[in-house]
């Protein structure tokens, strides 16, 4: 029924060292205007790549740091931009280069932190490195970029191959995929909430989003590869039903899966439980979802605005909700899957499944808890949350 993903054109294979330079075809936004977050659609295309996934999977982009912030690292560092230096791999490169493609100059890491209080001995950053001060020096780090320290405690360096021991690596950062390509043989989709926010009197952007909120539009190129993530596809039973919970961003793969079944990959009985701010800005790719549910692509839909009433309603109280239907379709066998927020969606998801076994099952919350560890065993209740 499924294949795994590989990627390949003749000898070359693409992956996290070697990525494919894929073009951008769409880059919208799907939020509407109020709204609290702005969350976009990005297809890329795939060309003569030979680059296959599955659902589940995520495409893996590796960003670039805007130009003006390199700009102003090397005017506070005294650079020009043309010193050589050598990067990761012991290439020869330019300092501008480096700060562009390789050095996390977005940001602000605690190992910099650390570095940069022995570079220049400034008393702020020792004292928030004395034991005990971990919080103090977390709510440093939060809102900041490697810009800001040099503000703080300004000092120059000697070499600019140090950038390259005072700095983490740019690391590529992973989106689930929102296609299936069943349906889309050519392209990949993603579903990239913007990480935008003011601090410090700056308006920040996360590295890699924010480039594609801001630097990608269609027609520009961006390195990707394929993670393949064999611990979140589709039953391999055409016919086990399918309970899906991805509020947010979280909804990707579920749009992916059910694009996999549009296209005839399989029968699963699906349920989706999708969440997020407001109905009229938030419910991303509602038209989707809502055909999918009227042609029976989609078997169920419970959405949970949290913001459109006075009480905030998130899906795990949807799940509580529908305890007695959802015991009724894990009873069945079906796979429960989970993605979005790590933090405190996916932990009140699963205490609100837990619940949904311990009552309805009748047999209480130690039975709950072997049924859940049995459905972790057996593989059928996934997350991919982060
Ligand atoms: C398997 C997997 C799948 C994923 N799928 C998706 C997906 O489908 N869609 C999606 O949008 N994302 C997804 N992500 C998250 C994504 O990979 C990135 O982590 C996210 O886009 C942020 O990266 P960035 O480079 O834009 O931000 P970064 O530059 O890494 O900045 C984020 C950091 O900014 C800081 N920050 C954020 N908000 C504030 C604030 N208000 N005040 C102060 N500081 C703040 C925090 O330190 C935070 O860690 C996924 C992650 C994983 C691991």
């Amino acid at each position: 029924m499924q294949t795994e993903a590989t990627a390949t054109l003749d000898s070359t294979v693409y992956d996290r060292k070697h990525p494919y330079s894929a073009t951008v075809l769409d880059n919208r936004i799907l939020t509407g205007s109020g709204s609290e977050k702005e969350t976009r659609h990005i297809e890329l295309a795939l060309g003569q790549s030979g680059i296959t996934y599955l659902p589940g999977d995520s495409a893996g982009i590796l960003p670039t740091n805007p130009c003006a912030m390199v700009d102003q690292v090397l005017q506070n560092l005294s650079f020009t931009g043309n010193e050589p230096v050598k990067d990761f791999y012991g290439e020869l490169t330019d300092l501008r280069a480096a700060l562009t493609s390789w050095l996390m100059i977005g940001k602000l890491s605690g190992t910099t932190l650390r570095a940069w209080a022995t570079h220049t001995n400034h008393p702020d950053l020792t004292a928030l490195l004395q034991p005990g001060n971990k919080d103090k020096l977390d709510a440093y780090l939060w809102g900041r970029e490697f810009l800001d320290l040099l503000e703080h405690a300004p000092a120059k360096i000697e070499d600019p191959q140090q950038l390259f021991k005072l700095l983490p690596r740019l690391a590529p950062r992973l989106y689930s995929i929102s296609s299936s390509q069943a349906l889309y043989p050519d392209s990949v989709h993603m579903t990239v909430r913007v990480v935008r926010y003011e601090s410090y009197g700056r308006t920040r952007l996360g590295v890699c989003s924010g480039q594609l909120g801001e630097r990608a539009p269609a027609g520009c190129t961006l390195p990707v590869f394929i993670h393949s993530n064999k611990l979140f596809r589709l039953p391999d039973d055409p016919d086990v039903p399918v309970i899906m919970v991805g509020p947010g961003t979280g909804v990707a793969p579920f749009r992916a899966y059910l694009q996999h079944k549009q296209a005839g990959l399989g029968r699963w009985p699906m349920w989706l439980f999708f969440g997020d701010q407001r109905y009229a800005q938030d419910f991303l790719y509602r038209d989707e979802f809502e055909a999918w549910l009227a042609n029976g692509t989609l078997n169920r839909l419970d959405t949970a605005f949290s913001r459109d009433q006075a009480f905030k309603i998130y899906v795990q109280d949807r799940v509580r909700e529908n305890a007695a239907e959802l015991w009724r379709w894990l009873d069945q066998g079906a796979y429960f899957y989970v993605c979005g927020d790590s933090q405190r969606m996916a932990p009140d998801v699963e205490k609100a499944l837990l619940d949904a076994v311990a009552t309805h099952s009748g047999r209480g919350p130690d039975y709950a808890q072997e049924f859940l560890a049995a459905m972790k065993k057996q593989k059928r209740y996934l997350r991919d949350v982060y």
